[in-house]
């Protein structure tokens, strides 16, 4: 039983067989022209330019910043690895940030310091990139003030945020530009996918145009920069927009399980949930913290006991300044992502678990508590 396997249904199948049959077979059509539209209504943004992944979401949107050689991009070091590589990808240096230990979001005041010492060094910053972790938005009411006294352009990582608000406020409505995610475990899918949006229109053209080989818009094949192949099929348009009207019933679901687990683990000493407080997250993931001096157990034993009984978990992200690919970077490190690695268990949280499936997941983890009473 996986964490978070796609939820396809008839819906899914109705609206790309439709895409098939219009012979819009191509990463141009009428399904992708809606779902940017749709997905820009649904998160609040004026523009919306659907790509390949997530990742080429944020390579796109640091490019069409001005984001590049010389410049830092400061990251959460608690984050998937894509974060990072698209300032990489940008030809700029990432600089990691710790995060807060009750959500796993970027430690807000840590960010505001590395700013400052950036600035003192006279380094330039291209942009600083939030990640939601989890599906629970970052503290923007503090994060994005800090940014724009100093003229730091900001581009939001709601990759796992689809469906989130904060402050009454959209994920994918924070910052210049926000980023999402429709790979196959996320909130919603379009198999492999990910979108650019954001209310500033140059940015978005800018994007759809390097999105698409940066050609001219001449009869012939012109090109005066080097562009990517980023834009996202027709087929998997069509998908994603059934996803989306499905959107609040798969993110209800989630809801839940997130609201099983806080019942089960409330008479669990040492264990809290990641985020537990924030009312806005989408669900996406659940993941529990354990403090094994407290529970008298570890999240790694828990795990083991959840793989005989077939249960997938997963460790929260490792942190990237522990990654080997980014040894040596440079961070504002206090150890609250290594606790977040260490003591982190990420437990199914999918929709399309069925009521047997969890059924197995509680018992699976009211046997293991049972045993440690
Ligand atoms: C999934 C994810 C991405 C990358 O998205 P892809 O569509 O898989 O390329 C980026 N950032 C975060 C935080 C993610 O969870």
């Amino acid at each position: 039983m996986y964490l978070s396997p796609p939820d396809i249904g008839e819906l899914e199948e109705s609206y790309v067989l439709n895409a098939l049959r219009s012979g819009w077979v191509a990463p141009v059509g009428p399904d992708l022209d809606a779902f940017e539209d749709e997905m820009a209504d649904r998160v609040g943004a004026a523009h919306a330019v659907a790509v390949t992944s997530g990742t080429a979401a944020l390579h796109l949107a640091l490019l069409a910043l001005g984001v590049g050689p010389g410049q830092v991009v400061v990251v959460p070091t608690l984050t998937f690895v894509a974060t990072a590589n698209a300032a990489v990808y940008a030809g700029a240096e990432p600089v990691f940030v710790d995060c807060e230990a009750s959500t796993g979001n970027i430690d807000v005041a840590l960010m505001a310091d590395l700013l400052a010492r950036l600035r003192a060094e006279g380094r330039k910053v291209g942009a600083v990139l939030p990640v939601d972790m989890f599906g629970a938005c970052a503290d923007y009411a503090t994060l994005l003030p800090v940014c724009e006294v100093l003229g730091v352009p900001v581009v939001e990582d709601a990759a796992e945020a689809l469906g989130a608000t904060h402050a009454g406020q959209p994920a994918g409505s924070f910052g210049h530009a926000a980023v999402l995610s429709f790979n196959g475990n996320k909130i919603m899918t379009t198999s492999g996918g990910g979108m650019v949006v954001t209310s500033d229109a140059a940015l978005a053209d800018r994007c759809r145009y390097l999105s698409t080989q940066a050609r001219q818009p001449v009869r012939h094949y012109e090109h005066a920069e080097v562009g990517y192949n980023y834009r996202l099929s027709n087929l998997l348009a069509a998908l994603g927009r059934a996803q989306l009207r499905r959107l609040d019933e798969m993110t209800a679901r989630r809801r839940l399980l997130r609201d099983r687990y806080t019942k089960v683990f409330a008479s669990a000493p040492g264990v809290r949930l990641l985020a537990a407080d924030d009312a806005g997250s989408n669900c996406w993931l659940t993941t529990i913290v354990v403090d094994p001096r407290v529970a008298g157990w570890h999240a790694g034993e828990m795990a083991t006991h959840l793989a005989t009984q077939d249960v997938e978990t997963r460790p929260v992200w490792k942190p990237m300044h522990l990654q080997p690919v980014y040894a040596g970077s440079r961070g504002a490190i206090t150890g609250a992502a290594e606790r977040l690695f260490a003591h982190g268990l990420t437990l199914p949280s999918g929709s399309a678990l069925t009521d047997r499936h969890i059924d197995r997941v509680f018992d699976a983890i009211h046997t293991f508590l049972e045993d440690r009473r």
